[in-house]
């Protein structure tokens, strides 16, 4: 568990009979690396990570953990554990023999197997309702006894699948807080696949963006969202304007727009949308080529100078905060 194994997806491709649902992906993540694999339904993350947990086959391509190929290794013997989207947790059994189940299959003899499920609870705070069945459990709580139960197998890499989207929202935000305590109290590798920009923003080191079964843009966190390369991007990650200016297309972050009088400004608009959200204010406008733009205000910038419906301003930026775009 302690090892620091780089994780390298080589040409990876996946397909089903005529679908290609993932074409030649490459990427190197690195030992230790909270990451997460975005992008809409259908674009391919789950395939991605069954592939590397070994539970599809690889059409093409190649996968190796700390320079060993695993591609065609059984899950168990690759250094990965997987928790699923529906945690698929044995019902008929209880939750400490869900964690010390891989390690039965195994042989391992029952004092070490209820040792070691013993710290695994413990890990995921769940030593009061070890004997309880998953039905006797909440959502929280049957997502931290399959953490325990895919952690147990002290792997290199633990993949997980929309982990958070069987929870409502308020877990969902402490949930998320908690799987990154754990991959950094670890120090291991999470790849963690969502639709959900906001929660990968929240919890990756790197992120992945995928679309129709390639990678859109991968990189730090930070650097994806500040300087997206494409309109794809731009509009999936949110809080930016994608704009087809006379000089190509942009990528502008709505916070960075400022409302001017009409003269001054880059862009001339009409407001159609004002959206108050505390604190801030989300002002809609039309531009030119029946774009909408929407600059995000500070409630203080707003309600000094109001604006209303159908008002015409100016909308500007500075010129560092625009982003030139692929397409
Ligand atoms: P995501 O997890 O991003 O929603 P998937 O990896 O599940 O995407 O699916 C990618 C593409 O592969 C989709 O077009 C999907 O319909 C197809 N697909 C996934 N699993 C199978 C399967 N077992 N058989 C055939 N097609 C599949
Ligand atoms: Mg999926």
């Amino acid at each position: 568990m302690n090892q620091k194994l780089d994780l390298e997806l080589i040409s990876l491709t996946k397909r089903y009979g005529a679908t290609v649902a993932v074409d030649a992906i490459g990427y190197h993540f690195s030992a230790g690396t909270y990451a997460c694999l975005l992008g809409p339904s259908g674009c391919g993350k789950s395939s991605t990570l069954r592939m590397i947990a070994g539970h599809e086959n690889i059409s093409d391509g190649s996968i190796t953990l700390g320079g060993r190929d695993i591609s065609h290794l059984p899950p168990a013997k690759r250094g990965t554990a997987m928790m699923f989207q529906n945690y698929a947790l044995f019902p008929h059994l209880s939750v400490r023999d869900n964690v010390a189940f891989s390690l039965k299959m195994s042989g391992v003899d029952t004092a070490t197997r209820r040792a070691r499920a013993g710290e695994m609870l413990e890990l995921v705070d769940m030593t009061a309702l070890a004997d309880r069945l998953p039905a006797q459990l909440s959502g929280g709580q049957q997502q931290r006894a399959a953490l325990a139960r895919a952690l147990i197998t002290k792997p290199d890499v633990l993949l997980l699948d929309e982990p958070l989207s069987a929870l409502d929202p308020f877990l969902r935000i402490r949930m998320r807080a908690e799987l990154k305590k754990l991959q950094r109290e670890l120090g291991i590798t999470f790849v963690h696949v969502t639709h959900g920009q906001d929660e990968a923003l929240a919890l990756a080191d790197e992120i992945v963006v995928m679309n129709d079964a390639k990678i859109e843009q991968a990189g730090k966190t930070r650097n994806v969202f500040d300087t997206p390369k494409t309109a794809f991007v731009a509009r999936f990650l949110g809080s930016h304007n994608v704009v087809a200016m006379p000089d190509g297309m942009i990528a502008v972050r709505s916070d960075a727009l400022k409302v001017t009088p009409v003269e001054a400004a880059k862009l001339p608009g009409t407001i159609t949308n004002i959206e108050y959200q505390g604190t801030h204010v989300a002002l809609t406008a039309t531009v030119p080529g029946k774009q909408e733009v929407t600059a995000l205000l500070s409630d203080k910038e707003f309600f000094g100078n109001p604006k209303d419906l159908g008002e015409a301003i100016g909308l500007d930026w500075q010129a560092e905060a625009a982003h030139a775009l692929a397409r």
